[in-house]
């Protein structure tokens, strides 16, 4: 067939232009039918997640899923590379799809679970009325469908409008993320918007997550014996209830923060005086100055002792960041919201007590990359035996995440 002349190929270029411009607005209407249609096919692949037990750790399991989340990815297009999580058990999985735009999005979540092997197997994946049952349904297997299926509609609406979309799953987020903080911080300054895909317990998206910190207070003291010479030691179990009660209050109800001694330990046998206590609290907090000023206070009271000749420190442990209140955060929500209206929708931006990966994405002072969390299906129960995921949410969050990545990236 003969070359077109160049006036017919300017006219079919525009044609072309102007298909494709119709093309990249279809309504909100028929985008949220487009993710109901969808909806049976994310049953399918959550029942199949489900199906495998992946407890942090689990390297069977792990193994399995990794493989077919890269087998997934793959087919939907994405360049697929995988990372080992040392030092925890399983791959680091990044997907990357190159579009023509200017926008870079990362969407991340993790897939392992809270559940030791056997649980599927115990408590298969059911659908029963609204709701849909199993381990890691709702934390955070349906968020891992989440992000496939509306990578999956962008595909069938021939959407590459973004720059780059970037895929994220890792192994270890049920403890702490050892082995994937440091790509999730690395990846997520690369992007201009972070998605994350924990479940949230209504129908919302989260501009704010806790961060946590580990106290850990030790009293060295002295041995003997506890029955010929208790005057000879120096009692750390003593000195060490002292420290607890004096170090009870050390959280900001003003500010968020808690902090609560869970874990005591003293001691070796009844008839010696302890020489050496231990005590561990959980702190959680949202306001990045409060790990400076808690550590300060501690450090300042625990040098009231009560059992003289004992040694008492205190140190603060740092963990999981927080995702602070930030107005990149509030404007991505209020995106969300105007989004999800249009669709008949509503949406409320919260602020949640978890701490999640959004708090190592989240860069403190910095605009970019805009981070939101709980983008997933909303459920509840995690990580226990109810745990459960609402169907009705599954096609809005579908849409919000398709409408999403084309709004943003016009
Ligand atoms: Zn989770």
């Amino acid at each position: 067939m003969p070359l077109p002349s160049p006036p017919h190929a300017i006219a079919l270029a525009l044609l072309i232009a102007c298909t494709q411009a119709t093309a990249a607005e279809p309504n909100p209407k028929d985008l949220l039918k487009q993710a109901e249609s969808e909806q049976p096919a994310y049953l399918q692949t959550l029942k199949s997640l489900v199906s495998v037990d992946t407890g942090t750790g689990t390297e069977a399991g792990l193994t399995q899923v990794s493989a077919e989340l890269v087998k997934r990815l793959k087919a939907l297009g994405a360049e697929v590379q995988t990372h080992p999580a040392t030092p925890s058990v399983g791959d680091n999985i990044v997907g990357t799809f190159k579009g023509s735009g200017s926008k870079d999005f990362l969407l991340m979540v993790h897939y392992d679970t809270v559940f030791v092997p056997g649980t599927a197997a115990k408590r298969p994946f059911r659908v029963d009325g609204p709701r849909a049952y199993g381990p890691g349904v709702a934390d955070a297997k349906g968020g891992v469908a989440m992000i496939l299926h509306a990578l999956k509609l962008l595909n069938d609406q021939q959407f590459k409008g973004y720059r780059t979309l970037t895929v994220l799953f890792n192994p270890d987020e049920e403890m702490g993320s050892a082995g994937s903080k440091q790509i999730i911080a690395e990846l997520a300054r690369k992007h201009d918007y972070v998605f994350s895909y924990e479940p949230p317990d209504k129908d919302a998206v989260t501009v704010a997550t806790n961060g946590i910190n580990r106290l850990k207070l030790e009293v060295k003291g002295r041995a003997s014996h506890a029955g010929s010479a208790p005057e000879e030691g120096r009692n750390a179990l003593t000195e060490l209830a002292h420290q607890l009660l004096q170090l009870k209050d050390l959280g900001d109800a003003s500010k968020g923060t808690t902090v609560n001694w869970t874990l005591a330990k003293a001691g070796e046998k009844a008839n010696i005086i302890p020489a050496l206590a231990t005590a561990e609290a959980d702190m959680r907090y949202s306001d990045l100055g409060e790990t400076d000023r808690v550590q300060a206070d501690a450090q300042r009271i625990v040098k009231k002792q009560l059992v003289v000749d004992t040694q008492a420190s205190v140190v603060v442990e740092k963990g999981r960041p927080p995702l602070a209140r930030n107005p990149a955060s509030t404007q991505l929500a209020e995106t969300a919201q105007q989004l999800y209206g249009e669709a008949g929708y509503k949406i409320e931006p919260i602020a949640m007590r978890f701490g999640t990966d959004a708090g190592y994405a989240y860069v403190p002072g910095s605009e970019k990359p805009a981070v939101l969390e709980t983008l997933g299906v909303v459920g509840a129960g995690l990580h226990g035996d109810d745990e459960y995921i609402e169907l009705g949410s599954i096609a809005p969050r579908l849409y919000l995440t398709v409408a999403m990545i084309r709004h943003l990236s016009k």
